[in-house]
């Protein structure tokens, strides 16, 4: 589908792309060595924080280089694992008075969201506690349907992933493309999850036109069978879940942290010439940390 006139377009930045902890150096400088993050602008006003990996610590930087006062930013978690919470401590918008930040998520296992927030500034693992942080601190807890929020019309839906964990579809509140992002997510048959049965039925309509598709794309075809119940996905099952919903475009995302980018290369390859066959209209690119998209 393409962006009709008054349509609203925004831009999707990759800040972290790495699934399960961080891993710098050589051999990931492509596709990136940081954890889950990703920023949706519509605008220096409009700005949807994905997730708090590593990645937020150099997105915070620059919201603080390039804003010159107070800040009100929303982030929304898709779960407390630490690879998408482990950047919040650094993120300095959150160490700033007069900002507002605004963390969205969902309870886990019966502990409120502030309280795993705040356990993981325990004193006896992290110097400074979360009350610490000068900035506006709001908690609001998800744990799916609609809500609006920085310009945007965010639904979030249940995935298959130990603990409870969200996906979500954002599309300007005053129209233009759709795009979701389903991180940590089990598409195969593996794991014992708390969805309904016709999780699957609902996930792909939940999709129905997304333009965009952001989705875990973690661990090879080889791997995949000793990974059941691990919580995430191969390209091809990603692909084959584009295609029902009739995506455009797909981002494979969470990389393995054992995968370096010639791996990772390996897979996009493989995971095209699977899609050129299966659904020849989809774009698959694989998440690159400092990629950003226009929609
Ligand atoms: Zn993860
Ligand atoms: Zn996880």
């Amino acid at each position: 589908m393409s962006a009709v006139r008054g349509d609203v377009t925004y831009t999707v930045r990759f800040w972290g792309t790495r699934g399960s902890i961080p891993t710098p150096g050589a051999h990931t400088a492509k596709y990136g060595g940081n954890t889950a993050c990703v920023a949706v602008s519509g605008g220096m006003d409009q700005l949807v924080i994905l997730d708090a990996g590593s990645g937020i610590r150099p997105l915070g930087q620059e919201l603080s280089r390039l804003t010159p006062g107070a800040m009100a930013l929303d982030i929304l978690l898709t779960h407390t694992h630490w690879d998408h919470i482990q950047g919040l401590p650094f993120f300095q918008p959150l160490n700033s008075r007069g900002n507002t930040v605004r963390i969205y998520g969902s309870a886990q296992a019966g502990v409120p969201l502030e309280d795993i927030l705040d356990r993981q500034m325990d004193p006896v693992v992290f110097p400074v506690p979360l009350k610490a942080l000068t900035a506006d601190l709001r908690i609001t807890e998800v744990s799916g349907g609609r809500f609006e929020i920085d310009g945007f019309l965010v639904e979030a839906v249940r995935l298959r992933h130990p603990g409870t964990t969200l996906g979500y579809k954002l599309v300007p509140v005053k129209g233009g493309r759709t795009m979701a992002y389903l991180t940590d997510n089990e598409l195969g048959s593996g794991g014992n999850y708390d969805v309904g049965p016709h999780w699957r039925r609902d996930l792909v309509r939940f999709l129905g036109g997304v333009d965009t598709l952001i989705h875990d794309g973690m661990y090879s075809e080889a791997m995949i069978e000793a990974r059941a119940g691990w919580g995430h996905s191969t390209p091809e099952q990603a692909i084959d879940l584009a295609r029902e919903a009739d995506c455009r475009h797909l981002v494979l995302f969470h990389h393995e942290p054992e995968h370096d980018d010639t791996t990772i290369e390996a897979l996009l390859a493989g995971a095209r010439r699977y899609a050129a066959v299966r659904v020849p209209g989809l774009t698959v690119d694989a998440a690159m940390e400092g990629m950003t998209l226009t929609l």
